[in-house]
């Protein structure tokens, strides 16, 4: 069980986000611990300056509207699903419903976010307001039975009871059907939201007794939009953080003040000026350099996984968990990967005119770009990238993907015929 966020489209509740943190740093060599604590100083810094309430979320018109008129007409349904991508906003918003329904003061659907109760649920002491989250990779049944005893009973403080369940794509059948009859028959006073990230995931059994609320991506221009009035970027760093992040606020605030960010962004441009050379024989050491600079540098994905290890008690498990670090890491590396090559792709065909990701990279992409001769080049090299991704999902060695990869990268060529004979040979070693 989680405590409340009080900051906007933080991708954990601040008090919660602070423990996490700090069970990171002890894991963490001293450098990446300064690290990751300014990062979370300079988070905190700007969320000071962020809109309070639902005006604090970034884009959901619909769903805000939704969300005011159930809580302004006192009579919400019982069970939500928030359906959405992870970082679009679902947990932001689900805990201003939740202020929304109980403020003494809300105005037309709208939390004050300055009573007690409206503080009480930011800083996670209202107890009728809990958050319940996955403790590793499954939502586990235990937690899901004492949910369900502790919803029976009355709420302490605030009108409406809110049960905000986190990642219900971990919820397996014997987990749902455990909250099955609260959802279905809830005492009067309780709210029950389920956030999940693939429609595919919700139980038809779970679908079918609540109201869906979808969140979509937000557009980029709006998002850099919020980023730069909100958090005070400039706009070249508000468009930059608004295009990585594809629609998701959450994703963009997290990597506000982040320099392993930067840092990783500096390595995948030296591995991608490399591959640019097209130099064979640097391919090993670049395969090396893109796996050193996620691993060493890769603070989000890092805290994450020792989250999730610490949380096994079962030693036995070490050395998958590490495995599903190695993926993770190199599945992260390529994406980024593949937005510089996407971009090279945009610059290649629309010259500086181009939309591109890295927007404060151009002049360097432009430079990539003209060592490839054609357009056939770079959409190969775009198939291979996505070929090693598809084949790093479905349980490949990273590390022996990736180091192919880079071969069949930096030895691109023009004559397509080699290039798929080099892709073949490539996918009988992965
Ligand atoms: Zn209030």
């Amino acid at each position: 069980m989680r405590t409340l966020p009080n900051t906007a489209q933080s991708p954990l509740p601040a008090t919660e986000s602070k423990g996490k943190r700090r069970k990171v740093c002890e894991s963490l060599p001293v450098d990446n611990r300064i690290n990751v604590v300014r990062a979370h100083e300079s988070e905190t810094d700007a969320m000071d300056k962020i809109p309070r309430g639902f005006d604090k979320i970034i884009g959901h018109d619909f769903a805000k509207r939704v969300l005011r008129k159930a809580a302004g007409s006192g009579s919400p349904a019982h069970a939500y699903i928030f359906l959405g991508p992870e970082g679009v906003g679902k947990l932001t918003t689900a805990v201003e419903f939740a202020k929304a329904l109980n403020c003494d003061n809300a105005e037309e659907g709208s939390p004050c976010c300055e009573c007690a109760i409206c503080r009480m649920i930011d800083q996670g002491n209202l107890p009728d307001v809990r958050i319940w989250s996955p403790e590793g990779k499954n939502t586990r049944i235990d937690l899901m039975r004492e949910m369900r005893d502790l919803a029976i009973l009355k709420p302490l403080r605030a009108r409406w009871k809110v049960n905000i369940i986190e990642q219900g794509d971990t919820l397996n059948e014997e987990a749902a059907n455990c909250i099955l009859k609260l959802v279905e028959e809830p005492p009067e006073f309780l709210v029950n939201i389920l956030l999940y990230r693939n429609a595919a995931a919700v139980l038809p059994t779970i679908w079918s007794r609540c109201s869906v609320v979808r969140f979509v991506p937000v557009a980029k221009e709006d998002l850099a939009d919020r980023l730069a009035s909100d958090f005070g970027l400039d706009r070249s760093q508000a468009q930059l953080l608004a295009s990585y992040a594809q629609g998701c606020p959450g994703r963009a605030i997290r990597l506000i003040g982040n320099s392993q960010f930067a840092a990783q962004r500096d390595a995948v441009a030296r591995v991608a000026d490399g591959l640019s050379r097209r130099r064979l024989w640097w391919a090993p050491r670049l395969a090396e350099d893109l796996r050193t600079a996620m691993h060493v540098s890769d603070g989000t994905s890092s805290a994450e996984n020792v989250e999730t290890f610490q949380d096994d008690d079962r030693v036995e498990e070490t050395g998958r968990a590490y495995r599903l670090s190695a993926r993770d890491s190199a599945i992260r590396s390529l994406d980024l990967l593949l937005s510089w090559y996407g971009d090279l792709l945009a610059v290649k065909v629309q010259g500086q005119q181009a939309s591109v990701v890295n927007v404060d990279r151009l002049d360097m992409l432009q430079a990539h770009s003209d060592r490839y001769r054609t357009v056939e080049d770079l959409l190969s090299a775009i198939d291979a990238i996505q070929n090693c991704r598809r084949r790093i999902i479905g349980n490949a060695n990273p590390q022996i993907a990736v180091e192919a990869l880079m071969i069949e990268l930096a030895g691109w060529q023009t004559d397509s015929n080699a290039s798929a004979t080099l892709g073949t040979s490539l996918g009988s070693i992965v």
